[in-house]
């Protein structure tokens, strides 16, 4: 068997050169992205991506991830290193995914990476994206143009300071006003606007915390308000349209710890999810050796659905596929692990489906899951009363970490001041939640996938 370094330098083909996307994600709502947008991110082998991308958007695909954002605590990348960046992956064959907020051509920077593709005479493609002008307007119903209100709509931007214009248009979107919007204002005063001109301030638009502050021009000069990055001021009278209670504002906001539990549909929620990412350095050697040794096991049982997929991501690394696990039996606890296999071309042996926690001793005494020896591919946190069942009855269980949950740090910690429910799909889930939340606000609704996951909440949380 080949170790993981020789495999990498015998595949490599220095000679080829590699291709560029140059992507735009979107506002933030990690839907708003592109059909052609993600299956390029799917096919990619880097992604390359900035501050304004949602974590939640990048965590779903499997290639190297290199943040390019200006993080306090990471390294700060200026264009030229972000330009040198792109031009090291492509030279070396790679397919590289370069991914910006909004729309790449809409102060974007998308025009100076171009140039330097155009340079090394590397092949690119440009996938447009929603700017966050669209995404403002359509989450907070407030047209940019409108028949006899609104005939002409500009984007501008409000930073720097002295280079801020105010073309003459219906509607005026400015980007960048953070620590700008009240210099903008007075700009536009003083181009002749109406102080009865409507305007509106839209923080974190399309996300699950957006907010807006709504005025007219006179008011919002006069009042001291802190704008929070990121953030848009229209100026406009479209803005009579504003209705507080919007098809966006009325949605519950559910996170989701954990796997999705399908219960929340999407015409009444906006769903949040705590990302998780995968494990790697010495945990893969760790996975590896687990691999390399499967005949040991007599029985494989996954747990959750991203236990399965990233055990076969893995299994696929190792450059084998399902017929290598032929010698244990393969079980799944619940309907969607069950599914999950089946996109890998494995049949479970036996689906468990406990109504609750408590049922699973009673159902695997039943079903004869006794002095085995089981691998359980997990999280770092693996389900604790899983394993203490399971060797209840006499198993031998290695808890393998496939996959681990984290905030991504390039994220502000998640508002929970935005958040009215959370779901919590396993106890591991908690002690994540408790990793990152020391207390739970009262306001916010709790549910979880059975009984036992609850009095665990009550226990961390309630005591
Ligand atoms: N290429 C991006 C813009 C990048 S400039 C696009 O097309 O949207 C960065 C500015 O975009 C921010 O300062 C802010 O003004 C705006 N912006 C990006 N995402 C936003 C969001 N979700 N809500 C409000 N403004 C946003």
């Amino acid at each position: 068997m080949k170790s993981e370094e020789e495999r990498r330098i015998t595949t490599a083909e220095p000679q080829k050169r590699g291709y560029v996307y140059i992507i735009g994600a979107g506002p933030g709502d990690p839907e708003l992205l592109t059909i052609k947008g993600e299956r390029v991110l799917r096919e990619a082998d880097v992604i390359l991506y900035d501050d304004l991308v949602s974590s939640e958007l990048v965590a779903q695909f499997d290639a190297l991830k290199i943040y390019t954002g200006k993080r306090k605590d990471s390294h700060h990348f200026e264009q030229d290193a972000i330009n040198a960046e792109i031009i090291h992956h492509a030279l070396q064959g790679k397919i590289v995914a370069r991914l910006k907020g909004g729309d790449p051509f809409i102060f974007g920077r998308g025009g100076e990476e171009i140039d330097v593709l155009r340079q090394y005479g590397i092949s690119y493609e440009i996938i447009p994206g929603i700017t966050a002008a669209h995404g403002a307007s359509a989450y907070t119903e407030i047209p940019l143009t409108m028949r006899k209100v609104s005939s002409s709509v500009v984007f501008c931007t409000g930073h720097p300071v002295n280079k801020i214009q105010v073309p003459d248009a219906d509607t005026l979107v400015y980007y960048m006003v953070a620590s700008t919007v009240h210099d903008v204002l007075d700009a536009v005063v003083a181009k002749g606007r109406s102080e009865d001109t409507m305007v509106a301030v839209i923080e974190n638009a399309t996300r699950y915390n957006q907010k807006i502050v709504t005025g007219t021009l006179g008011e919002l000069r006069k009042s001291d308000k802190v704008v929070y990055s990121p953030a848009l001021l229209i100026v406009g009278d479209t803005i009579k349209q504003y209705i507080k209670e919007n098809w966006y504002s009325k949605k519950k906001k559910v996170l989701i710890m954990g796997g999705d539990s399908g219960m929340y549909d999407r015409e009444d929620y906006i769903v949040v999810y705590f990302p998780c990412k995968r494990v790697d350095g010495a945990d893969h050697t760790m996975v590896m050796q687990c691999l390399e040794s499967i005949e040991q096991y007599s029985v494989l049982l996954f747990s959750c659905k991203s236990a399965v997929k990233y055990f076969f991501t893995y299994l696929t690394e190792f450059h084998r596929d399902a017929r290598y696990l032929a010698r244990c039996r393969i079980y799944a606890l619940g309907k969607a692990v069950s599914a999950e296999l089946h996109k890998y071309g494995v049949v479970a042996d036996f689906c468990f489906e406990p109504e609750c926690s408590g049922d699973m001793l009673a159902l695997f005494k039943a079903h004869g899951v006794e002095q085995e020896e089981i691998l359980l591919p997990a999280s770092e946190l693996p389900d604790e009363y899983l394993v203490t069942t399971l060797e209840t009855l006499h198993n031998r269980v290695t808890s393998l970490s496939v996959f681990r949950h984290l905030t991504p740090v390039q994220d502000e910690p998640l508002d929970l001041d935005f958040i009215d429910e959370v779901y919590f799909s396993s106890q591991a889930c908690i002690r994540n939640f408790k990793a990152h939340y020391n207390s739970f606000p009262e306001r916010i609704s709790v549910k979880t996938a059975d009984h036992e996951i609850y009095a665990e909440y009550r226990k961390l949380f309630c005591a």
